[in-house]
């Protein structure tokens, strides 16, 4: 079985290093990853200049790597489609994340958006993402990791539902793993002006504090308590009651057909 690897920390993150590790136990691993960090692109495409593909020097692995200078999304697309075409992937795992994808963290995360991408295609599909940045020893959580790539290709969710893992940070003993709700986290609305060495003005976004609501069963909950948490999620955005309960109040029809 043939596995493809994405992130969007890039090629050279530690935490890509580890989920390819842990998914050659399962199969042959084909990593196809930004070739920079691309944190927080969510879920774009690059449809209006080329693509390039550069093969990685493996050091003797057995598994094949490729950088691309895009997006997760073009990275898994790549993946699918272009890279060994002849024999495509069985499973999408991306990670491992530097930092939590909890929450609306889903919504901006290219990390998810490489898992969401091959369930978009109808694969079992994982994001894996640590509460901790670098240095974090992924030496730790391997055996945990092991375990549930092992249950997503043995009973993988529907078609079309994702899963998105959250780790707590390493200085916690991991008490177990809950299948969780994309909580509700809040960023500080902050926009950092300062000069640069030049003399001209530049604003940063998405610094400061990050609030979490005290919600049980959800993800920020679950690694809050120590548990590996582990979010279904489904590709469909409908919104079943609205759309029940807005069709009486707006349908209409035209009195003059045009
Ligand atoms: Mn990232």
């Amino acid at each position: 079985m043939r596995i493809l690897c994405t992130n969007d920390d890039g090629v050279l993150s530690e935490g890509l290093a580890a989920l390819e590790r842990v998914a050659a136990r399962f199969g042959e691993v084909v990593t196809v990853a930004p070739d920079r960090e691309r944190s927080g692109v969510s879920h774009a495409i690059t449809l209006h200049r080329p693509l390039r593909l550069r093969p990685i020097e493996a050091r003797g692995e057995a598994r094949e790597r490729f950088a691309v200078d895009g997006t997760p999304c073009d990275c898994v697309w790549m993946g699918m489609n272009h890279v060994r075409a002849e024999a495509p992937p069985a499973v999408v795992l991306s990670g491992i994340n530097l930092g939590a994808n909890l929450g609306h963290d889903i919504l901006y995360s290219g990390t998810v958006s490489g898992a969401m991408e091959g369930a978009l295609k109808g694969l079992p599909a994982m994001a894996v993402s640590v509460l901790g940045g670098r240095r974090y020893p992924f030496g730790a959580i391997e055996e945990v990791l092991d375990d549930l790539v092992g249950r997503l290709i043995a009973s993988p969710p529907p078609r079309g539902t994702l899963l998105n893992v959250n780790f707590p940070p390493a200085k916690q003993a991991i008490r177990g793993v809950r299948v969780t709700t994309p909580g509700l986290r809040y960023y500080s609305q902050e926009v950092v002006e300062r000069s640069d060495p030049r003399g001209h003005n530049y604003v940063w976004i998405g610094g400061g504090t990050v609030t979490t609501e005290d919600i049980p069963g959800s993800d920020c909950n679950a690694v809050a308590e120590g548990y590996v948490s582990v979010t279904p999620i489904r590709l469909s955005l409908a919104d079943e009651a609205a759309t029940a309960a807005m069709a009486p109040l707006w349908n209409r029809e035209s009195e003059k057909p045009r």
